[in-house]
């Protein structure tokens, strides 16, 4: 059997052998569980503090530290070296104990934002979770985050701590203390007993402060977490998150990353994104699983090394990891055992078919899309482990997720009748995504931007941004942001299919695909292509691409112009800036470019 893209590609179904997978998977029978599965279900399989309430640091570390699991392995730092320093469930339990009392004893209480600007090493951890079991609110940078973005971002959320290094302190904090009244305290993880001026040691405070902690007393409905978007579209929002999240944490690790006790589970998402949050920390921890924490930047041969070496289980990377694994050839991966290895699974950017057809042959794997966003909190839809794959498809809405495609009226809002917005009738029928508001994880708020915040709901439906179709066996397929999708001669063009299709050339490494105004068609589409190591940038190149491309998706859809780049521009979390692209293009202003990838 095949599944059709909406290109017209046929590409295999990856059928699933329940009886060939190492484990069995928690999500087996889909339709029966999503008829019975409710949150609260997933609620009482979280222990809530004693006393009542509820917070996720007791539900991703003191419980496990006051069990069984007190002394198998949390976290597992590997170094730039190979070398390997592991905390136990009980030791990050009094390292976060102690990140608690010293944000008391520094006067800092419930509600009061903590930031890190900080790369993934052992005291982020202890401050996420040390913040979050006193009542605080976190909220993480990306360490490579220029001054400007760090002083918008503190600035906007009231920081009042600030968790970073001596560098990144000189570099990109000290000049703008003056900027910052609300931020009383900076703690230097490296200070080595001499903090700069104006800032704390860390280490020293750590010391001092007791590794005995109650939790405060949060409520379900208590903020947690503030994280900014990842600034695809425009000027990141601040999404607001609350103790309650990690319900869906829980339930999300469990039906969509298949988590098992004595599972080895890395995530490689920066700790600055969302991602790095919900399943780079809290997810794995809740289900008591080894974490594995990579303290460098992405290597391809690194990266099998540690796959193969720590025996990892399940893999959450993004799209354009993979794109760069498969660029550098599937010899790669050879010569690396990877049969500890279940399935690898994806966010952050639609997976193109080709790329999970190329996961099946170089690694013998299904590579399991996700979807979600910063505002869900959460995965929503997924590829769970024991679904058949459609390449190219988001998978279907996890038990408890309510999805539909909507109806968008010309003003690009949901159709409503009596109230309620109405749904596409037709399978594969373009829509907005939508989601049934009131899952655990829903961001409650942008950080002070209510008007924002009320423009997300329409009839009945949080509203994703994003536009896909749903086909008649409900899978979710990604069309494009709403921003992105091109109008062309009558067309509604999703640039996820022209780069799908784009991709399957071989000399095509990664493509961004915008629309240019076009006095006949409105908008033509364009190609930015960034080629495989292999070929050369040359006309003939250019124009079997261009060939190859109207053959896949016929004239009307296919770039009508393809332009080489050395490297296409990324958000920090692994984005195509298709926006940059355009403003380019077109000479008009960059926009906000604070969450751009600067690659070396
Ligand atoms: P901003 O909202 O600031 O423009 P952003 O939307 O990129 O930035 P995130 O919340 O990090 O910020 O990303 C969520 C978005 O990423 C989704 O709305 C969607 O456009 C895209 N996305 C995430 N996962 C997938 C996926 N599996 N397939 C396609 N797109 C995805
Ligand atoms: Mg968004």
């Amino acid at each position: 059997m095949s599944a059709e893209t909406r290109s017209g590609t046929a590409w295999p179904v990856i059928h699933k052998d329940l009886g060939a997978l190492a484990v069995e998977p928690h999500l087996a029978d889909y339709d029966a569980e999503r008829a019975v599965f409710r949150w609260e279900d997933a609620r009482s399989a979280l222990s809530g503090l004693p006393g009542g309430g509820l917070n996720i640091a007791h539900e991703a570390v003191d419980r496990h530290a006051a069990g069984p699991l007190a002394t198998h392995e949390a976290l597992r730092f590997v170094r730039g070296d190979g070398g390997v320093t592991s905390l136990t469930y009980a030791d990050l339990a009094a390292q976060v104990n102690r990140f608690a009392n010293l944000l008391r004893s520094l006067g800092v209480g419930p509600g009061e934002r903590v930031f890190s600007l900080l790369g993934r090493r052992p005291e982020l951890y202890a401050a996420v979770l040390g913040t979050l079991k006193a009542g605080s609110v976190f909220c993480p940078l990306f360490s490579a985050f220029g001054p400007d973005p760090v002083r918008q971002r503190l600035g906007l959320g009231g920081g009042r701590v600030l968790v970073t290094t001596r560098s990144l302190y000189r570099k990109k904090v000290a000049a703008l203390r003056g900027d910052l009244p609300e931020l009383r305290h900076v703690l230097l993880v490296d200070a080595d007993g001499a903090p700069e001026p104006d800032t704390l040691d860390f280490s020293e405070l750590m010391r001092a402060a007791s590794s005995h902690a109650e939790a405060a007393r949060t409520l379900p409905s208590d903020y947690a977490l503030l994280h900014f978007t990842s600034g695809t579209t425009g000027t990141p929002k601040g999404a607001l998150h609350v103790h309650e999240a990690v319900v869906a944490h829980w339930a999300t690790g469990r039906f969509a990353l298949d988590l098992h006790p004595d599972d080895v589970y890395w995530c490689t998402a920066d700790p600055g994104w969302v991602t790095g949050t919900s399943y780079g920390i809290i997810a794995p921890l809740v289900h008591g699983v080894t974490t594995i924490v990579d303290e460098e930047e992405l290597d391809v041969d690194r990266w099998y090394r540690i796959l193969a070496e720590q025996r990892v289980n399940v893999w959450y990377t993004a799209p354009t990891a993979l794109r760069m694994h498969m660029k550098a050839g599937a010899e790669r991966a050879s010569g690396h055992d990877l049969s500890a290895l279940r399935f690898v699974a994806s966010v952050g950017e639609p997976l193109n078919p080709e790329v999970v057809l190329w996961g099946q042959e170089a690694l013998g794997l299904p590579i399991h899309d996700n979807w979600w966003q910063t505002e869900t909190g959460g995965i929503m839809i997924s590829n769970y482990a024991a679904m058949d794959i459609r390449p190219g498809s988001m998978g279907k809405p996890l038990p408890g997720v309510e999805a539909t495609i909507l109806e968008r009226g010309a003003d690009d809002r949901p159709v409503l009748r009596d109230g309620q917005a109405v749904p596409v009738s037709e399978p594969g029928g373009v829509g907005e995504l939508a989601l049934r508001p009131g899952w655990p994880s829903m961001f409650r708020g942008y950080l002070h931007e209510e008007e924002r915040y009320q423009r997300c709901f329409a009839g009945g439906w949080y509203l994703s941004g994003d536009l896909a179709t749903r086909d008649a066996d409900g899978y979710f397929w990604f069309v494009g942001r709403g921003d992105d999708v091109i109008k062309s001669s009558g067309h509604l063009i999703g640039p996820f299919e022209v780069e799908s299709a784009l991709m399957e050339h071989p000399a095509v490494a990664e493509a961004g695909v915008i629309g240019v105004p076009d006095p006949v068609a409105g908008e033509m589409v364009k190609a930015f292509v960034e080629l495989r190591a292999s070929h050369e940038p040359t006309d003939e190149t250019r124009l079997d691409i261009i060939g190859f491309a109207r053959r896949r998706l016929g004239a009307a859809v296919a770039p009508r112009e393809v332009a080489f780049v050395p490297a296409l521009p990324h958000t920090r979390s692994g984005k195509v800036l298709r926006r940059l692209l355009k403003a380019r293009e077109l000479g008009l202003p960059e926009g906000d470019l604070s969450t751009l990838e600067v690659r070396p």
